[in-house]
């Protein structure tokens, strides 16, 4: 008997009561990501109900020097929560931690394990009328513990910031199964390190949370949602700003797409309407929200709107009249992943640059690409507001996105190096995982590099913790 058949053996006899292992087909989805990119076989599939069973199960595997990959929803675009090769893994997924232990409407915070769905999460909040503010695309299937490790932006961090300011407190089972219960619903506690921020936006590498307090903030009343047509990404920058001057904190979102990914949307997700008649090169999607219902936002915004069309900034713009209307200028935006995988996929980057940058760095990318690979379809759309861009970069058509990954080092080496030259990020809000490793390794200074991996040796002496995501096996 070998060392994992040993381990599989303990493990059904330790835990008779509990999902462990899935066998087969049942394992199949949790082994692969969900660009459909990278799928290894895991050693087993363990699914603990409580934090006592998280601890126990990390502490076996370390007794038999079995690796463990945490898993939330398995939304993440950079293969983080799936094995690499190299070492015995299990997952270790928090699905059916999905509780929410408590809510202070008082204290306006809510203390919710891991493996809650985020949707689920703001749902609870708005049941006692209050706003979890993270929101993002993947919100019906990531989890709370995902959206942490991952420091989870979406379109929000406008006004409420990512997932990082969401949080006040963690409870972590760290890489030799003790518990640190830190789950504090303080606004100011500075006794001593602030240790919550070394796990949030770690990618599992220090530990597997298994639960959070939560802040939790007044519920806007009333939201207006425009969606402009613009003729290139520096009319959207303008009409950005002057509608922010305008409205400050109010202006929660500014969602920037092209016709290629509206097309997308429109061709392959069901009950999406085109919402003009024109095709336009370029759309921004805004949304300005109040906590007073009686707010006459359009009111406010009428003379900096008509100045907008007036001057040509926007060529035509739609303005939702109904909750239905919002939803459906939203989808538009936020199908733009769906609809690009259901097309066959692209190479995905994750940039972000100062604002100012963003007209520059969409020119760089889309000339250089047009000079290499004219018949590649380029797909810019992201968070405008916070800077941050999606630059995929689809193959042409007969040529599958498997073989067209041969061209994707050097595309991904352009892409980033623009981001980086324009005094920018070659990750904003999707991390490293497996898939970002290199370009870690490339643009971030050997000093702190080297900071990260002590920290590592500290924590997680044996680097089982999500090995090879984040930082290279090979030191
Ligand atoms: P997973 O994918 O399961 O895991 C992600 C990483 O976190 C892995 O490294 C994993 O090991 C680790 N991890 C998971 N759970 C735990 C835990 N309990 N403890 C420790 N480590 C853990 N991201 C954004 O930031 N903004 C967006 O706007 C956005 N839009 C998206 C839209 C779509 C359609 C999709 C598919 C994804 C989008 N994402 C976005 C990416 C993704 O949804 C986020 O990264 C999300 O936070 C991942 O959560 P998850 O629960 O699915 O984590």
């Amino acid at each position: 008997m070998d060392r994992t058949e040993k381990f599989i053996d303990v493990l059904v006899q330790t835990f008779p009561s509990a999902t462990y292992v899935i066998e087969g087909q049942e394992r199949r989805p949790y082994e692969a990501d969900w660009r459909g990119l990278v799928d290894r076989p895991a050693v087993a599939v363990l699914l603990p109900a409580s934090t006592a069973e998280v601890a126990a199960m990390v502490k076996l595997c370390r007794e038999f020097g079995i690796a463990i990959v945490p898993q939330g929803g398995r939304t993440g675009l950079v293969a983080g929560a799936v094995p690499v090769g190299a070492v015995p893994q299990v997952i270790v997924s928090t699905q059916r931690m999905n509780k929410i232990r408590s809510i202070d409407p008082i204290n306006n915070t809510m203390e919710i394990d891991g493996g809650v769905i985020l949707q689920v999460a703001q749902e609870a909040a708005a049941a006692i009328d209050r706003l979890f503010p993270l929101s993002l695309a993947s919100e019906g299937s990531c989890h709370i513990g995902g959206t942490i490790a991952t420091n989870a932006g979406g379109i929000q961090v406008l006004s409420y910031g990512s997932m990082r300011q969401q949080v006040l407190g963690l409870e972590v089972v760290l890489p030799d199964g003790q518990i640190w219960n830190g789950l504090r619903g303080l606004r100011k506690d500075n006794t001593g390190l602030d240790l919550k921020q070394l796990f949030i936006g770690s990618e599992g590498m220090f530990g597997i949370i298994t639960a959070a307090t939560v802040r939790l903030l007044p519920r806007p009343k009333s939201a207006l949602t425009m969606l402009a047509a613009i003729d290139s990404a520096g009319q959207a920058l303008k009409a950005f700003t002057k509608i922010q001057n305008l409205c400050g904190a109010d202006l929660t979102s500014c969602e920037y797409f092209t016709a290629g990914g509206l097309e997308m949307v429109l061709d392959h997700l069901p009950d999406s309407t085109a919402p003009f008649r024109e095709r336009h090169p370029a759309y921004v999607l805004l949304e300005v929200t109040s906590l007073d219902s009686s707010t006459d936002f359009f009111g406010r915004l009428e003379p900096v709107l008509a100045e907008l069309l007036e001057t040509g900034t926007i060529a035509d713009m739609v303005v939702a009249q109904s909750e239905v209307q919002r939803l459906a200028l939203w989808k538009l935006r936020e199908g733009i992943s769906e609809a690009e995988r259901a097309a066959g996929g692209a190479i995905k980057h994750d940039i972000a640059v100062p604002i100012s940058g963003i007209p520059d760095v969409i020119d760089k990318i889309s000339q250089w690409l047009h000079g290499i690979l004219p018949s590649c379809k380029l797909n810019v759309f992201g968070h405008l507001g916070d800077g941050n861009l999606h630059v995929n970069i689809a193959p042409p058509a007969g040529t599958s996105l498997s073989s067209f990954y041969s061209q994707g080092k050097r595309v991904t080496a352009y892409v980033e190096q623009a981001a980086i030259e324009a005094g920018g990020t070659f990750s904003a809000e999707h991390g490293i995982g497996q898939l970002r490793v290199e370009s870690l390794e490339k643009y971030r200074a050997p000093v702190e590099l080297e900071l990260m991996r002590t920290i590592k040796d500290a924590i997680d002496p044996t680097w089982m913790m999500n090995p090879g995501k984040v930082l290279s096996l090979a030191r």
